[in-house]
């Protein structure tokens, strides 16, 4: 089992630190190797993705990441911004599907902005498509406008595109994880203004009929947005498109409270995969030993479970997270009144211990 581990900025390589102890302390014949990439990458090498860190990334059986990027590099030009190792990545190893779980740890219940009731056991997963959309749709850019409200005024456009296959890959991804869990799903969409999701959501249900064991039901996008906040545990198993889904994800991350605690995954087909924080590089508090390491070492969790065929030692590492919580182990970010306050490197070494 090969891992490349990229670290990347800010307190990429803090978490990621901690979430290897973790993984050697597992005891599995894993083969780690460590690469640069983001701003570090083109420090040392004049790019955020160099050749070698690609190479090591599609050589891999998955990828551990930290996070990228630094407020100095926002002056470069787009190309060679650290986020762009991250889209390089997607891009390259056509990492097609994000998992996001929100989950809401017992303990950190009163650290969400939503009532206790409304998101006490709430486990949620929104499955986001992460390669098509208008994000990517071609053509894009500025010209004079040909017709509309204005002709011949400056304009930008951007294209929104979805192929069948693509829509049938995701649907598949998220009926299968259904029958993980409560084998509910609900595909969410536009589908009363936008051509493209009318297309989704009758490409979504032909697939559904594949998985008759698994309910599947359709929702609006500003819908779904508004019942995130009403009645957040009416989801299981949510699925969308690539922009609805990087809005809705956010959304859902924080009703869990801090966004320090929330793993994804993103993968292809042949379940390689990408397995980072839902943050960034948070360089206001890189390297003070502040971060929470914990969404690292829950996506290293997730890496075990869906890439290296390891569901035992993922259901370790999650038991342990739960374990350091209950002992009342906070990091500055979901620490209150009559909890302990630690830093990064204690958080990673009380989960090693709590492994058991
Ligand atoms: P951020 O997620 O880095 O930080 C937002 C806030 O959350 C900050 O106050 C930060 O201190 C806090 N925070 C984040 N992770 C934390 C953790 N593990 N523990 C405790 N507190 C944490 O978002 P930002 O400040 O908007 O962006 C900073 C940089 O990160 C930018 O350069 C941005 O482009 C980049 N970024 C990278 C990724 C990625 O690598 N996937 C994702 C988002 C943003």
């Amino acid at each position: 089992m090969k891992i490349a581990v990229l670290p990347g900025d800010g307190i990429g390589t803090e978490i990621v630190a901690e979430a290897i102890k973790v993984l050697e302390a597992l005891d599995l014949p894993f083969e780690m190797e460590t690469a640069l990439v983001g701003g570090a990458a083109y420090e040392a090498h004049g790019h955020p993705l160099p050749p070698a860190t690609l190479k090591l990334a599609q050589e891999a059986d998955a990828i551990l990441f930290g996070a990228v990027g630094d407020w100095k590099f926002d002056k470069l030009e787009r190309a060679l911004r650290p986020e762009q190792a991250i889209l390089g990545l997607r891009k390259h190893l056509g990492l097609f599907a994000n998992f996001r779980p929100a989950i809401c740890y017992e303990q950190l219940v009163g650290a969400s902005s939503l009532k206790p009731e409304l998101i006490s056991g709430l486990d949620i997963l929104i499955i986001r498509e992460l390669t098509g959309d208008i994000y990517f749709g071609q053509p894009r850019g500025r010209r004079t406008s040909p017709d509309g409200n204005f002709p011949g005024a400056e304009e930008a456009f951007d294209t929104m595109r979805y192929t069948r296959p693509e829509i049938e890959r995701i649907a598949h991804v998220a009926f299968q994880a259904a029958r993980k869990r409560s084998r509910r799903v609900t595909s969410v969409d536009k589908a009363n203004v936008l051509e493209t999701f009318q297309f989704w959501k009758d490409v979504v249900t032909e697939v559904g009929k594949d998985y008759p064991d698994v309910a599947l039901d359709h929702m609006y996008v500003d819908n779904a947005a508004m019942q995130l906040v009403r009645a957040p545990k009416k989801f299981d198993v949510v699925v969308t498109g690539n922009m609805f889904g990087d809005i809705l994800s956010d959304e859902a991350a924080m009703l869990t409270g801090s966004i320090g605690m929330l793993p994804s995954a993103s993968l292809n087909a042949k379940n390689q995969g990408l397995y980072e924080p839902s943050h960034g590089s948070a360089p206001d508090i890189a390297g003070k030993g502040l971060a929470n390491p914990l969404a690292t070492i829950l996506s290293a969790a997730m890496m075990l479970r869906f890439s290296l065929n390891q569901p035992a030692a993922a259901d370790r590492i999650e038991s342990a997270v739960k374990a350091v919580l209950a002992q009342g182990l906070r990091t500055p970010d979901i620490h209150s009144e009559g909890t302990t306050k630690v830093g990064t490197m204690q958080m990673g070494d009380a989960v090693v211990k709590a492994l058991g």
